[in-house]
Protein backbone atom coordinates (compact mmCIF):
# COMPACT_ATOMS: atom_id res chain seq x y z
CA UNK A 1 0.00 0.00 0.00
CA UNK A 2 1.27 3.21 -1.09
CA UNK A 3 1.97 5.97 1.79
CA UNK A 4 2.46 9.21 1.42
CA UNK A 5 4.92 12.10 2.78
CA UNK A 6 4.76 16.01 3.54
CA UNK A 7 7.20 17.96 0.76
CA UNK A 8 7.82 21.32 1.94
CA UNK A 9 8.78 24.19 -0.73
CA UNK A 10 10.44 27.08 1.00
CA UNK A 11 10.49 30.37 -1.75
CA UNK A 12 13.69 32.00 -0.62
CA UNK A 13 12.99 35.19 -2.76
CA UNK A 14 9.80 35.72 -0.45
CA UNK A 15 10.69 34.86 2.62
CA UNK A 16 11.55 37.82 5.10
CA UNK A 17 12.68 36.33 8.30
CA UNK A 18 10.24 37.07 10.35
CA UNK A 19 11.08 33.21 11.84
CA UNK A 20 7.53 32.38 12.52
CA UNK A 21 8.52 28.69 11.13
CA UNK A 22 11.17 28.38 13.79
CA UNK A 23 8.64 26.18 15.66
CA UNK A 24 9.79 23.33 13.41
CA UNK A 25 13.70 23.98 14.23
CA UNK A 26 14.28 20.38 12.55
CA UNK A 27 13.20 21.41 9.71
CA UNK A 28 13.83 25.34 9.16
CA UNK A 29 16.36 27.28 10.15
CA UNK A 30 17.03 30.95 9.84
CA UNK A 31 20.09 32.41 8.37
CA UNK A 32 20.87 34.70 10.69
CA UNK A 33 23.22 37.01 7.99
CA UNK A 34 20.95 36.75 5.14
CA UNK A 35 18.18 36.53 7.37
CA UNK A 36 16.53 33.84 5.45
CA UNK A 37 14.96 30.58 5.90
CA UNK A 38 16.91 27.54 4.96
CA UNK A 39 15.04 23.85 4.73
CA UNK A 40 17.54 21.37 6.94
CA UNK A 41 14.92 18.71 5.08
CA UNK A 42 12.80 18.49 2.64
CA UNK A 43 10.25 15.48 3.43
CA UNK A 44 8.39 14.98 6.61
CA UNK A 45 6.03 12.55 7.53
CA UNK A 46 2.35 12.61 6.41
CA UNK A 47 1.73 12.55 10.41
CA UNK A 48 2.61 15.99 10.72
CA UNK A 49 0.39 17.60 7.62
CA UNK A 50 -1.65 19.60 9.92
CA UNK A 51 1.73 21.37 12.09
CA UNK A 52 2.87 22.29 8.42
CA UNK A 53 -0.24 23.64 7.14
CA UNK A 54 -0.21 26.04 9.84
CA UNK A 55 2.98 27.20 9.33
CA UNK A 56 1.79 27.82 5.79
CA UNK A 57 -1.18 30.08 7.17
CA UNK A 58 1.12 31.42 9.85
CA UNK A 59 4.13 32.49 7.81
CA UNK A 60 3.49 36.48 6.77
CA UNK A 61 5.66 36.10 3.59
CA UNK A 62 3.29 33.35 2.30
CA UNK A 63 7.14 31.92 1.38
CA UNK A 64 5.99 28.15 2.64
CA UNK A 65 4.40 25.89 -0.04
CA UNK A 66 3.18 22.05 0.71
CA UNK A 67 2.97 18.74 -1.46
CA UNK A 68 1.82 15.77 -0.52
CA UNK A 69 3.83 12.67 -2.09
CA UNK A 70 2.66 9.27 -2.77
CA UNK A 71 6.25 6.90 -1.28
S1 LIG B 1 7.90 32.28 8.58
FE1 LIG B 1 8.05 32.62 6.37
S2 LIG B 1 9.01 34.61 6.14
FE2 LIG B 1 9.36 33.92 8.22
S3 LIG B 1 11.35 32.94 8.18
FE3 LIG B 1 9.81 31.36 7.89
S4 LIG B 1 9.59 31.18 5.69
FE4 LIG B 1 10.62 33.10 6.08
Amino acid sequence: MASEKVEVILDALKCQGYGLCLGADDVFELDSVANIAHLKQRFVDISRKDEFEQLVRDCPAAAISLRVLQE
